[in-house]
């Protein structure tokens, strides 16, 4: 088994043959974890959140769903969750355009980790790739999203684990969004924490 650490806001990218599996955790709990997957036969195929929920109509992934690319390809099995459903497929990852509009440029970002994470692998990412952001809590209600203060996030130790349906090159970003708005945060009030990734 090969454990990767990845540091608080940062991005690793990994690969994960057919038929393997990898487990991600939040040790210190409610860390989000920005999941990115590629087709190692195509890097341009990437997992398309939208396209995976519509077949399971759970804007929730659950135990058995399948995650799908762009052209509907299966590309992974969530097999295991550790996280209660504490999971998000709607919100598109961070990246430095969004920072700028918050008025801090050169913020790290989840598309900034990916880049950085695919360069340290020899690859090069198609631009804005989308994510599943597991341990995201995000709660849809009358066709608003928000995060209510009473609903559960992810626990310390919370995990997921997930199978290959194909060769795959996948990035796992800990979201650096650190930033506070109205009624809105995505990770945990105390700060950015590491993810663990293990390639089982
Ligand atoms: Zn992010």
């Amino acid at each position: 088994m090969d454990t990767i650490v990845i540091p608080a806001g940062h991005g690793r990218a990994f690969r994960v043959a057919a038929g393997r599996r990898v487990r991600i955790e939040t040790p210190s709990g409610q860390q989000s974890a920005d999941f990115f997957a590629f087709c190692a036969d195509d890097p341009t195929e990437f997992l398309s959140p939208h396209r995976s929920w519509m077949p399971t109509r759970a804007l929730h992934p659950r135990v058995g769903d399948v995650f799908l690319s762009r052209k509907r390809r299966p590309m992974a099995t969530l097999v295991e969750d550790g996280a209660d459903g504490v999971h998000d497929l709607l919100i598109a990852p961070c990246d430095p355009i969004r920072y700028e509009q918050f008025g801090v440029p050169r913020h790290r970002s989840c598309i900034g980790n990916l880049r950085e994470a695919m360069a340290a692998i020899g690859l090069e990412p198609p631009e804005y790739a989308l994510t599943v952001n597991f341990f995201t809590a995000t709660t849809v209600d009358d066709g608003y999203m928000f995060r209510t203060p009473s609903a559960p996030v992810a626990r310390p130790g919370a995990y997921v684990a997930l199978e290959a349906l194909t060769d795959l090159v996948c990035a796992v970003s800990s979201c650096p969004y650190d930033l506070t708005g109205p009624g809105w945060a995505i990770n945990a009030p105390g700060g950015l924490t590491e993810i663990v990734v293990d390639l089982l």
